[in-house]
């Protein structure tokens, strides 16, 4: 006890009725976690340690008994303390703050405690609750904890931002029979009856929404592939994937701890490295420190898995292990970086486990898998930068989008090429060094690359990172009187005509008869001189971006563009198409002219990544740039051409890409009757197996092409489909394939009830066959509602779900009266939430560009 005198104390109410007037102005309570109120908490409240009990009932009806005890420093008492409990009132028994039992007042997801009951100095509030429902994830026999982005809070009251870590003491109170995984080592374990009390060691210091739990029937295994001991928890109850996948687990953790410790120059830097897998998990994993989650399916593979489910397992695995480093030792301050941590997590999974991969093209699949997603949302007029605003931690699900997971890859490898492998490296090593259990944002990062390199790395940043868009590229070439090159500039334009320019290298190359040539531009601003080419004969090519690491529109020659297919490098190959593409999409070459390209290059590819690419490229031709008119003139010989290639020798994925695009499009008479018959088993193709769902897939085609026998087949199909969920799911939609127009509509209608949009990924498959662009006439009519619908749809559905909804309704559609339906909505609705706005205005880039270049 402290005593004050009598001077002390007017003092103290002299300043505290100061600072009440601060207060009143500045901190608000409201809902989520609003960045004042973190902004705040971080800058006075420090040294938090949770000490929590939570007493895990057999039955997942039971409540979870739970008692918390928060020690922290504050350094001023100017504003009550608010600590973040998202769950009802209800849930919350007894408070106590510094010895002192106090009533409680929760209001707007926080626990609200006044400043009378605090102290400057340490504080210590006790809590007696149940455990919130919503992130426990329950089941029969095991629960596990999933608390990113802001959902600690919603199972134990705490500060729930990742820049407060905090050390835990946790004590885990579960029957007999389970299993405990914790972020702490297990200290003691003792027996109560039919229950088994564990308790762990302090944590290390670690974010909220890295906290996390395991508890449950699981089996456990203890390896040590090398450094330590791991543990994994597992339900795989399959001999054959136990025997294959084990000891594979536990080594892929330890060849990426090894690279990681070199490459960071940090030694693993918590307690111990566990794991559990579960059967259905959410995500493919989840990074919590000491106790990852994992995708019980990705981790436990059969023996005649495929070699790129074995690449993705790698991958997966180093991906959550190279969390530790980024993004749990040093973590980001607010959720708006939270791609930092994505895009290193993938980053460095790819450097440690490509080389164990060598047969698969990695520069290929890292060019297909971000570049098309990329640029889909880059090139709209709904584009985002990388680096976004978030003014509450509740909003972080709509950062979420291409721009987060395939621009921002492609920003990182051009800045590891800008600064150099090596200094990049060093760079990272600093970075860790210095942010080491502590939190780091992208500027931070970036002044430390910045020692690193001449190029203006904070400029660089501005455009790649807090803006949107990309750069289009051209070029001048100039001759001498002996045809010789005498100058050759690239120069850049930004796409949305602002005045931003993209500092970057990628190679050029001068195609010749004999050989080809390879330069490596390095553009630095609006015009860029090549020195190097001076002299040189002029090629009869010129192919920009052939190493494809560069970002952007590309100048193509069109006399050229015929012998894409015929290219050899295959990164440089479907580099050209995805140029060719966006130079299609920019109004420089005909939609028809490009078909005429990917036909020809579709009968010639043997790489699947880049057939893939091309026939998805065609479809959307097909269906979105061409005129009524010009898809039915082009379809027979286009068919006719793609039954050739069914037919012929080939490979089962290439087949069955040629085959994926066959059914996507072959709406006439011979491609009815082919569909029909392979649905019917009248007809085989050598190499092309079907599963059951490729027969339901045929029988939507089938409706969606109006075959005269529509109705039966759609009955049959449903008939034959033997598991049960997969019954109902067709069963849902099958009112969207209706030939009856009437019964779309109903159908339509059902999805303005919320309860009829839960299942979202059938209501997207519905959606797509509702508006498919063979029906447009009679769908043009959703559109409207379908939007009046959005803001709804945000609020009730997943964060993926608002995107993905308006792909599957404006962005199938190509018409004028689509067009039109959607200007006048965004017309009408000035004050559109922004986010929404800008996911509308990706959606509908393909609508907006046809009405400019369908032929
Ligand atoms: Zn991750």
């Amino acid at each position: 006890m402290r005593k004050f005198s009598l001077l002390s104390i007017l003092v103290l109410f002299i300043i505290s009725s100061c600072k009440q007037d601060v207060k009143t102005a500045t901190l608000a309570v409201e809902k989520g976690i609003p960045i004042e109120i973190a902004t705040y908490r971080k800058q006075h409240y420090s040294q938090i340690n949770y000490n929590l009990t939570f007493d895990i009932p057999e039955r997942k009806d039971e409540k979870i008994k739970s008692r918390e005890i928060i020690t922290l420093q504050i350094d001023e008492i100017s504003q009550p303390l608010i600590i973040d409990f998202n769950e009802k009132a209800s849930y919350l028994k007894a408070i106590k703050v510094n010895d002192k039992p106090i009533a409680v007042t929760h209001e707007k997801e926080h626990i609200i405690i006044e400043e009378q009951h605090l102290r400057t100095g340490e504080n210590i509030v006790e809590i007696e609750f149940d455990a919130g429902e919503l992130s426990l994830n329950r089941n029969d026999d095991y629960l596990y904890t999933l608390l990113v982005p802001d959902r600690a809070s919603t199972v134990f009251p705490c500060f729930d931002q990742p820049d407060i870590k905090s050390t835990y003491q946790l004590s885990l109170k579960v029957p007999s029979s389970w299993s405990t995984l914790a972020n702490g080592v297990l200290k003691e374990k003792t027996e109560e009856g039919d229950k088994t009390i564990y308790n762990f060691e302090t944590s290390d210091k670690i974010s909220t929404y890295l906290f996390s739990f395991v508890a449950g029937v699981f089996e456990e295994v203890t390896q040590n592939p090398g450094h330590f001991d791991m543990t994994l928890l597992h339900r795989e109850d399959n001999e054959e994937r136990l025997e294959e996948s084990t000891d594979e687990i536990f080594n892929v953790h330890q060849r990426s701890v090894t690279f990681l410790e070199d490459y960071t120059a940090y030694k693993f830097p918590f307690q111990k490295l566990d794991f559990a897998t579960i059967p259905g998990f959410q995500y493919g994993g989840m990074e919590h420190v000491g106790a990852i989650q994992y995708r019980q399916s990705s981790l436990f593979l059969d023996k005649n898995a495929t070699e790129s489910r074995k690449l993705g397992r790698a991958r997966l695995i180093a991906h959550e292990t190279a969390h530790m480093w980024f993004g749990d030792l040093v973590t980001m301050k607010w959720f708006n970086d939270v791609w930092m941590k994505e895009v290193f997590a993938n980053f460095m999974a790819d450097k440690i486990v490509n080389p164990t991969f060598p047969e698969i093209n990695h520069k290929l699949q890292f060019l297909t898998a971000h570049y098309p997603s990329a640029y889909s949302e880059d090139r709209t007029q709904g584009a985002t930068p990388i680096r976004q605003y978030l003014d509450n931690l509740k909003n972080a699900g709509t950062l979420y989008g291409r721009i987060i997971y395939n621009k921002a890859p492609i920003m990182m490898r051009q800045l590891e090429t800008l600064i150099g492998e090596d200094a990049f490296k060093e760079g990272i090593q600093e970075y860790i060094k210095k942010y080491a259990y502590q939190n780091a944002d992208w500027p931070e990062l970036i002044a430390i690359l910045d020692t690193k390199t001449e190029v203006s790395l904070a400029e660089w940043s501005e455009v790649w990172v807090n803006k949107p868009g990309r750069p289009v590229f051209d070029y001048s070439l100039d001759t001498d009187e002996n045809n010789l090159i005498n100058s050759f500039t690239i120069v850049q334009q930004a796409e949305d005509g602002t005045n931003k320019l993209w500092t970057q290298l990628f190679d050029v190359a001068f195609v010749y008869d004999n050989e080809v040539k390879v330069i490596t531009a390095n553009i630095q601003g609006k015009q860029n001189q090549i020195e190097e080419v001076k002299g040189w004969k002029v090629p009869k090519d010129i192919i920009f971006n052939y190493d494809g690491i560069g970002y952007g529109v590309f100048p193509l020659q069109q006399e050229n563009i015929t012998a894409i297919p015929v290219i050899k490098d295959p990164v440089a190959r479907a580099q050209s198409y995805l140029n060719l593409y966006e130079n299609m999409l920019n109004g420089t070459v005909a939609p028809t002219e490009v078909i005429n390209v990917l036909r020809d290059g579709i009968a010639k590819e043997k790489e699947e990544l880049i057939l893939s690419l091309i026939t998805g490229q065609l479809q959307s031709i097909f269906w979105t740039f061409t005129s009524d008119e010009t898809r039915n003139q082009l379809l027979p010989d286009l068919e006719k051409d793609l039954r050739k290639e069914l037919y012929k020798e080939a490979a089962p994925n290439i087949k069955r890409t040629i085959f994926n695009l066959y059914r996507s499009l072959a709406y006439n008479q011979s491609g009815k009757e082919l569909l029909y018959a392979l649905w019917n088993k009248k007809e085989t193709i050598k190499n092309l197996n079907f599963s059951s769902n490729d027969y339901t897939q045929l029988a939507a085609a089938l409706a969606i092409f109006g075959h005269e026998k529509s109705d039966a087949i759609l009955t049959k199909a449903v008939n034959d489909i033997t598991n049960a969920d997969r019954k109902k799911r067709f069963e849902f939609m099958q009112a969207s394939l209706s030939g009856d127009e009437s019964i779309r509509d109903t159908f339509f209608e059902s999805l303005k009830a919320p309860e009829n949009r839960e299942k979202e990924a059938w209501v997207l498959t519905a959606l797509g066959y509702l508006n498919h662009p063979l029906r447009a006439s009679s769908s043009e009519k959703y559109i409207t509602p379908s939007l009046e619908l959005l803001e709804e749809i945000q609020l009730t559905g997943d964060i993926f779900f608002p995107k993905q909804w308006l792909n599957n309704t404006v962005g199938r559609f190509n018409t004028e009266n689509a067009y039109n339906a959607v200007q006048t909505f965004l017309d009408a609705t000035p004050d559109l939430n922004p986010v929404l706005k800008a996911k509308l205005l990706q959606a509908a880039d393909p609508l907006f560009r046809a009405q400019k270049i369908k032929h």
